[in-house]
């Protein structure tokens, strides 16, 4: 990969059941057996309990923004095609919020509590990314 290239995530231990589920364009979430809470992102512990048993549920995909900024530096020139670009909490209907971008919609036209749903941008042969859009 070159330096301008833009960077992508590489999936590890912890998160390689969740890069095969995007590449299938599911979204999964980590919920824990012992309180049901959901954890984002993967984790080898329980954010309210510490329990170390989680397992993958699939995420309804849709939820709602709950707030955004829109990036217009450039901070690495893999994303010089990009920017402007949004950077979002999403208050997924799961009962958890969660970062990623909006798509599918000028970031002028973005608004707080619209709903949203999840897409899936595919990156390379092997990796997708979940995004937001409009619903
Ligand atoms: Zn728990």
């Amino acid at each position: 990969m070159s330096e301008r290239a833009r960077p992508i995530p590489v999936p590890d231990e912890l998160s390689r059941p969740f890069y095969e589920a995007t590449k299938r364009h599911e979204l999964l979430l980590q919920r824990c057996t012992s309180c049901g809470a959901h954890t984002w992102a993967w984790k080898g512990r329980c954010d309210q309990c510490l329990s170390g048993e989680l397992r993958w549920v699939k995420s309804s995909g849709r939820g709602t923004l709950y707030s955004y900024a829109v990036v217009h530096q450039l901070y690495h020139p893999g994303f010089a095609e990009s920017v402007p670009y949004n950077v979002a909490q999403v208050d997924l209907d799961d009962g958890l919020r969660i970062i990623a971008s909006v798509v599918g919609c000028p970031s002028s036209e973005l608004a707080i509590g619209m709903p949203l749903e999840v897409t899936f941008e595919d990156v390379s042969d092997e990796l997708a990314i979940p995004r937001f859009r409009p619903r």
